[in-house]
């Protein structure tokens, strides 16, 4: 199938992790004029099909900017992934993740980590994988649960600055799943590493991709139950309590982190009330 044909739309991304033009709605990701562009791309290292959405084929296409000179697909054409993710909807935040992950699953897997030869790409009907061309294993794509969560003491949210990737919000606490615990172990168990506190009453709010580089978000509000703050993570900088009217900056509502510290504040406000 040629790359003009305006029944195939693609995501493109550069092997730096960064989005070619802004397609934060999912009306511009169809746009078939995109094809035209990434026509202009002639080389690139992996695509591989991400899905179809109404009746379009949608592609990821992943290339190496620096084969792209003297192209129409100019430096000034591309952005920042993260950047264009927190200000996607929501339809095109899933197309999105799935791209990012799946061009990360596709450069940790060229080669079988069992007998170290070549994989190549089998895409079945509700089936993808990379297989290994001499011993046969799958590869399916990794996803990493992590636990996200805000603890809430009387009025007060507990919120952290992270030393990286944070863009100076205070955020959620946050931390990886450990093999053999639960969702609720991870909370408990994480709290304690970052701040040193203890909590309880765990309450489910909801879960999101978070592709930097395969992360499954679950979060949590839960409420303080004893302890004083007290950092052992090098990963934060600071963690405070803060009054629920009165928040630092925090992140958007496109990340679940933003969606936990809304659905905190709306908590006690309708306790307030
Ligand atoms: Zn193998």
């Amino acid at each position: 199938m040629s790359v003009n044909n305006p029944q195939r739309c693609y995501v493109v991304l550069s092997t730096s992790g960064e989005l070619y033009a802004a397609h934060l709605t999912i009306e511009d990701v169809y746009t078939p004029v995109h094809s035209r562009d990434v026509d202009c791309m002639p080389s690139f290292i992996a695509e591989l099909p991400l899905g179809r959405f109404r009746e379009i084929e949608v592609h990821l296409r992943v290339v190496d900017k620096a084969s792209l000179t003297d192209t129409p697909a100019s430096s000034d054409s591309w952005r920042s992934f993260r950047q264009a993710l927190l200000e996607s909807d929501a339809k095109v935040f899933t197309l999105l993740s799935a791209a990012r992950q799946l061009m990360e699953w596709q450069r940790e897997h060229r080669y079988c980590g069992l007998c170290g030869a070549k994989t190549q790409l089998v895409h079945l009907p509700g089936d993808r994988y990379l297989q290994c061309t001499d011993c046969q294993h799958p590869w399916y794509p990794r996803i990493s649960p992590c636990m996200i969560c805000i603890i809430i003491k009387d009025d007060y949210l507990l919120l952290a600055k992270h030393k990286r990737g944070g863009a100076g919000f205070y955020s959620a606490l946050a931390g990886f799943v450990e093999p053999g615990e639960s969702i609720e172990q991870s909370v408990h168990r994480e709290v304690m590493e970052e701040v040193s506190l203890q909590v309880k009453n765990l309450e489910y709010i909801g879960s999101q991709a978070w592709s930097f580089p395969h992360q499954l978000m679950i979060g949590f509000l839960c409420h303080y139950a004893g302890g004083e703050i007290s950092l052992c993570d090098d990963e934060i900088a600071s963690a405070n309590w803060f009054h629920y009217s009165k928040l630092p900056p925090v992140p958007p509502i496109q990340s679940l982190s933003g969606q936990l510290i809304q659905a905190a504040v709306e908590r006690l406000q309708g306790r307030a009330g």
